[in-house]
């Protein structure tokens, strides 16, 4: 059976419904409630070429469909195909295009993607051209005739900027693919098909799995011509995620919604924190008023999800002795899972950017990104407190990491 079945995403049904039942319905030989693991690469056939839909689990797997039905239904897509990463998504993704075609691509797009698109795809004659999407006229005034697919990101990383989903893909010129990479707003708070994208994209290794324990992305449509080449390059490269990474990624997304509730409301709180604070001089979060699209941010979103990034009074030196002084925010990569995260962008996640590159995003050296966990709020916020006291300037001595 080819792993693009219909999810049956069952409008009538709530977030959280479709999150717990949708593709898991009970195991019909031993009434199994929870979808099991099954950990087989191969099928036993009855006879020759009669399968229980399944032959090979590079092809399809039962644990695996699982978890694309319920991710399509999550985004209000019918069709899904998972992979061993979010990178292996997006290459997925790319894959539905050829030597001559174009890409357009928001200009703050996460590292790997902005590397794929550059490293990669220029050797097989796939030009890639950034453009500041918060403007929807300049987005396709970009365009050229060779233009096959727009790359949204929204909100980016790290400086939390937004595009305006609806607005672009209103005037999608025919023969253009719209794909949003929704990471980091999760299906819970935005759902680009509704708003007229062709595709979606994820790193199911941050909020859709949810606790820093597994890498693994997904495409999700509801168009079947793109379903049925994003499923064929699937099985043909074979990126696909292991049962286990799949059967963690189906758990995780059950809680997707309580979760992302609670990183929302720790991530305003957070941010209403900074803002006050005398010796922080600015704060991204889509959340606050002071965002410069927070009007679109409440349009597009039901939520303003759990990333915060802010710049400390005091330069790369105190930023640098935040990010190394939290004894609750831990100095890591990554994002979306349940524990409370802090890195330093300039030199952590987008270390390779130009100088150039870096002052064109705003990223500069005293920018600190928080992926606020569910943690309680008044610990996160006391965390914040104590470190931002400890290196007020002039600095007190490095606290110990
Ligand atoms: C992490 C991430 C990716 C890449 O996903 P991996 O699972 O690390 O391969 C792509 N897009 C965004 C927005 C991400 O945050």
């Amino acid at each position: 059976m080819p792993n693009n079945g219909k999810s049956g995403h069952s409008a009538p049904f709530g977030f959280s419904t479709r999150a717990i039942w949708s593709g898991q319905d009970a195991c019909r030989t031993t009434g199994a409630t929870i979808v099991p693991v099954y950990q087989t690469a191969t099928f036993t056939q009855a006879r020759v070429g009669v399968t229980k839909g399944f032959d090979y689990s590079r092809t399809a797997n039962p644990t695996r469909l699982a978890v694309e039905r319920q991710l399509a239904a999550l985004e209000g897509g019918a069709y899904a195909s998972a992979f061993g990463s979010g990178m292996a998504a997006v290459a997925g993704a790319a894959s539905l295009l050829s030597s001559g075609d174009h890409i357009l691509a928001t200009r703050d797009i996460y590292g790997g993607t902005h590397r794929l698109f550059t490293a990669v795809l220029s050797r097989y004659a796939i030009d890639v051209t950034f453009v500041d999407t918060r403007d929807p006229e300049a987005t396709w005034a970009a365009r050229k005739p060779n233009t096959r697919l727009l790359w949204l990101e929204t909100p980016s990383n790290p400086t939390l900027r937004l595009c305006d989903i609806a607005g672009i893909a209103r005037n999608k010129p025919a023969g253009v693919i719209v794909a949003v990479d929704n990471t980091f707003a999760s299906p819970f708070l935005q759902q680009p098909l509704a708003l007229g994208a062709d595709l979606v994209v994820h790193s199911t290794t941050k909020y859709i799995a949810g606790h820093s324990d597994v890498i693994g992305g997904v495409v999700i449509t509801n168009d079947s011509s793109i379903a049925e080449r994003i499923a064929y390059h699937q099985n043909c490269v074979g990126a696909v995620p292991g049962v286990w990474d799949a059967y963690l990624t189906l758990r995780g997304a059950k809680t997707l919604a309580l979760r992302m509730r609670a990183h929302s409301h720790n991530a305003q709180a957070v941010a209403e924190f900074l803002a006050r604070r005398d010796d922080v001089v600015a704060v991204h979060y889509p959340g606050l008023p002071t965002h410069p699209q927070h009007e679109l941010a409440r349009r597009q979103m039901s939520g303003f999800g759990g990333i915060v990034s802010f710049r400390p009074a005091g330069g790369g030196e105190r930023a640098r002795a935040i990010a190394g002084g939290t004894s609750i925010f831990s100095l890591a990569v990554s994002l979306g899972g349940v524990e409370s995260l802090i890195c330093s962008p300039a030199t952590m996640t987008h270390g390779s950017l130009s100088p150039a590159a870096l002052a064109e995003l705003e990223i500069s050296d005293d920018l600190l990104r928080l992926s606020v966990g569910v943690e309680e709020e008044e610990d996160l916020i006391a965390d914040l407190a104590r470190t931002l006291d400890a290196t007020k300037v002039p600095l007190r001595g490095h606290p110990k990491p």
